[in-house]
């Protein structure tokens, strides 16, 4: 364990930002991380608790006891070692995870959690610069051929478990670079696109190839859905070219708001907003790019999209911005001894938030108003709600200025052509239907898997590391008959 008496003599320290007037004026990462005594400072905090929930609590069930302790004690190199065997991207978790573990960490019963995902970052961040992280070839080829659809972090993942054993892995991807929602979603302030790049390469290195720009199956004429596809590949064909499929293809059917005035000019989903600016960054030219400048952003839906669309509004200059959430404020603390050790439902100011935004909670939009085709405000009413249902209160009807409207409600599922095209059964939700059994994330289709998004519904990049190890797993044990693959 870290240092016995720890936790009684330290506190929790956490991640610096660099100032908003500061960080305002680009889209650079601002989160300083720990220095490397501060890290150990906090692995020091460690209880090593006997049972260690953090472990249960984290999807890809990082061994979290193991590396703070050796955080702790200055071996860097096997805190590496440890952090890479259940999680194969922990740059992308260190810098993104909301932290499950952490609520999950038996200090948080009645004090601060460790800052596990603090000492995550620093420990990958020290990997890459010290020259630890390199590729994996297999020692072996198989000759079995593996098509992933989709680039995000389940694919991503689930690409490099298969490569590493020995497979010729392939993966399809409809935009013009790798990465899902990573690198099309998530704004480069949360996450700069190089720690993506280098993983690219690594994974090439170790024999992953990428199709880029490769639409499988077909895209619906009227999609919102990001599609920089210049070839097209048909279902019929993977199936033919490759002995395994395996779809990771996200949940990227935004949820809609179909109220009067939704055709105005000024209305978008949050995901033909966000995708913009992360292409500009990239140095791209996006020719008409919806932007915030000078304008009253409202954006509808609390949840880390809204926030992201906040965040970006306030980069380009927005004159303000507003988040609108249905939910009522839920409670500054959550009871701890009632949730622990779950994921508390609590009010979560993010670092955007921060930056600038006022916030509604328990408020509907019943209509957009407009002049000359464009958007100018909406009319909103305020909720009650009742044994979870909710009811409009009389008398709260309200307008609000806007000149640019950002749809952040969620998704609802896949896009459901490349589906059909496999001839995928959905489950009720319209995910594709595949269970996580053992023998799991298999398809109604033969030798066709499914894992992340696609199969999960909407959920968080942990979550899509763990299903894109875990479907490797099975696709290789359908392959070979066996796997060496961590369940
Ligand atoms: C704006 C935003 C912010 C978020 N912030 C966070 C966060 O801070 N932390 C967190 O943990 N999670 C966050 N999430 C959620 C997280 O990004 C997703 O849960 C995760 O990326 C899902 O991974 P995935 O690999 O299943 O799918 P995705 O990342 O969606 O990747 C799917 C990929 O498949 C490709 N594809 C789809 N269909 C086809 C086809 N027919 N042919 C070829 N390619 C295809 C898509 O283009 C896409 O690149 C956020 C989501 C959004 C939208
Ligand atoms: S991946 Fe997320 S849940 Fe797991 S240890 Fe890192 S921050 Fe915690």
């Amino acid at each position: 364990m870290g240092k016995v008496t720890g936790f009684l003599e330290y506190e929790r320290l956490e991640e610096g930002y660099q100032p908003v007037e500061k960080r305002l004026k680009n889209y650079k990462e601002f989160v300083i991380g720990l220095k490397a005594d501060e890290a150990k400072v906090q692995g020091a905090r460690c209880m090593d608790c006997g049972t260690p929930f953090c472990n249960n609590g984290c999807p890809v069930n990082n061994i979290i006891p193991d590396f703070n302790d050796l955080v702790f004690k200055g071996r860097w190199a096997e805190a590496f070692a440890v952090l890479s065997s259940t999680n194969n991207f922990p740059e992308f978790t260190g810098r993104i995870c909301p932290a499950p573990c952490e609520a999950a960490c038996t200090l948080n019963i009645n004090s601060d959690a460790v800052g596990i995902k603090s000492i995550e970052h620093a420990i990958i961040d020290r990997a890459w610069e010290e020259g630890w992280v390199l590729p994996q070839p297999p020692a072996a080829k198989t000759g079995k051929k593996v098509a992933v659809i989709g680039s995000g972090p389940a694919g991503l993942a689930a690409a490099q478990q298969l490569a590493r054993v020995g497979h010729a892995v392939t993966v399809f991807e409809k935009n013009d670079r790798v990465g899902g929602l990573l690198r099309y979603g998530i704004p480069d302030f949360k996450m700069e696109k190089s720690h993506i790049d280098r993983r690219v390469a690594q994974m090439e290195a170790e024999g992953v190839v990428f199709r880029t720009s490769t639409l499988v199956g077909e895209m619906p004429a009227d999609s919102k859905v990001t599609n920089w596809a210049k070839d097209v590949v048909s279902a019929e064909q993977l199936k033919a070219d490759f002995d395994a499929v395996l779809l990771c293809g996200g949940a990227e059917q935004s949820r809609d708001l179909p109220v009067p005035g939704r055709d105005l000019d000024g209305v978008h989903f949050a995901m033909e907003f966000l995708p913009q600016q992360n292409k500009v960054n990239a140095g791209d030219k996006v020719k008409g790019q919806l932007r915030a400048d000078g304008k009253h952003v409202i954006v509808i839906g609390g949840g880390d999209t809204g926030s992201d669309c906040v965040g970006t509004s306030n980069r380009h200059g927005a004159a303000s911005v507003t988040q609108f959430e249905l939910m009522p404020m839920p409670p500054e603390q959550e009871n701890k001894p009632l949730v622990w050790p779950y994921w508390p439902i609590k009010l979560r100011t993010s670092s955007s938030h921060e930056e600038g935004c006022a916030r509604e909670f328990a408020i509907a939009t019943k209509e957009f108003i407009g002049s000359k085709g464009k958007v100018t405000g909406l009319k909103t009413v305020h909720l009650e709600w009742k044994d979870g249902k909710m009811s409009e209160i009389p008398g709260t009807e309200k307008e609000y200025k806007a000149d640019l409207v950002l749809l952040a409600m969620g998704f609802v599922s896949p896009v459901a052509s490349v589906l059909e095209a496999f001839g995928v059964t959905r489950d009720s939700r319209g995910n594709a239907k595949a269970s996580t059994d053992e023998g799991g994330y298999r398809t109604s289709v033969d030798k066709v898997f499914a894992a992340g998004d696609m199969r999960r519904g909407q959920s968080l990049v942990v979550w899509a590391i763990r299903e894109g190890r875990q479907a490797a797993r099975e696709v290789d044990t359908f392959l070979m008959g066996g796997s060496v693959l961590p369940r």
